[in-house]
């Protein structure tokens, strides 16, 4: 059991060393990967990691949990053997939101391979920085709270498909790996988990090199996250009642014309559009604006 947990950290930990053992074989570690492990709390998983990788960085918040966890690896005989006169082993305290990632990955040569069981508060604020980040990475092994990790899987079509699911879309291929019910932590939260794997979107993969272009485009582009963001804004509403409220420096005939050049139906509504089809729209107001 826990000794001590703080509400603010997030601290539930995971408790089912079968469901940790799931979460680290998932990840097929080998002695050429660089590992980051952020929130190792009790270090249920860190302690399956620190053996299989060739280095493996620390990052925690609490100073007493980074404290617990490297006394805990040290006190282990077998594991102190090994790590004995190597130094791919480091402890930071630190805000993960505070990290630079981009440096880190220089600095080894190498793109980091992330793991972590996040606290909710840092849910969202984290992705956005891997997504800023996200060439510093090669993978990304993360657990969530169900529902955020609904939406960030969510496809065109599906219920909880949001503008964040879309840049995500743009960004990143998903993964949902397993769901992990919350009496599977200490303490208990009030809602189950799930667990998923994200990789930067492969752009060598898109045979049409103008979508390859295009993707690229988006996925890095703030204007086309504001469009997303601005057709979502009225997402119970079909796309000919909601298009008019934004971009108002567009002719509504213009707009429109857009669409059903892009044969988009107007009777859709946004969560029905695919990531295509939205690049599609943007790159038209983008060029009729005349913006970058
Ligand atoms: N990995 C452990 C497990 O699976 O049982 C602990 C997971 S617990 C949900 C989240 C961990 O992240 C805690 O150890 C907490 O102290 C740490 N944490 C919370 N906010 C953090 C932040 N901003 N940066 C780094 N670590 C953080």
């Amino acid at each position: 059991m826990p000794i001590k947990t703080k509400v603010k950290f997030g601290q539930n930990f995971l408790i089912n060393k079968e469901i940790a053992e799931k979460i680290v074989d998932s990840c097929n570690f080998t002695k050429d990967d660089n590992v980051v492990e952020i929130g190792p709390g009790e270090g249920v998983l860190t302690n399956l990691i620190v053996n299989k990788v060739k280095t493996l960085t620390i990052i925690e918040i609490d100073p007493f949990y980074l404290s617990y966890v490297e006394g805990k690896l040290y006190s282990n005989k077998k594991i102190a053997d090994e790590l004995k006169n190597k130094s791919n082993l480091k402890f930071i305290n630190i805000d993960a939101l505070k990290f630079d990632f981009t440096e880190y990955s220089k600095g080894i040569d190498s793109k980091i391979r992330l793991i972590s069981n996040l606290p909710y508060e840092i849910s969202s604020p984290i992705m956005e920085k891997f997504n800023k980040e996200k060439d510093a990475f090669k993978d990304f092994t993360l657990m969530f709270q169900k529902e955020f990790a609904g939406r960030l899987l969510a496809k065109s079509d599906e219920s909880a498909r949001s503008a964040f699911s879309v840049i995500v879309e743009a960004n990143f291929e998903t993964e949902l790996l397993f769901d992990v019910f919350k009496e599977n932590f200490y303490p208990m939260p009030k809602v189950d988990s799930s667990v998923m794997r994200m990789t930067p979107l492969d752009l060598n993969k898109f045979k049409d090199l103008k979508y390859s272009e295009d993707i690229k485009w988006a996925a890095s582009s703030p204007y086309f996250s504001y469009l997303v963001h601005q057709l979502f804004k009225l997402r119970r509403k079909k796309l000919k009642n909601s298009i008019y409220a934004s971009f108002q420096g567009i002719p509504p005939d213009v707009k429109a014309k857009m669409y059903e050049d892009s044969n988009i139906d107007l009777n859709k509504r946004p969560q029905s559009l695919t990531l295509e089809e939205f690049i599609k729209i943007a790159i038209k107001y983008r060029d009729y604006l005349g913006l970058e």
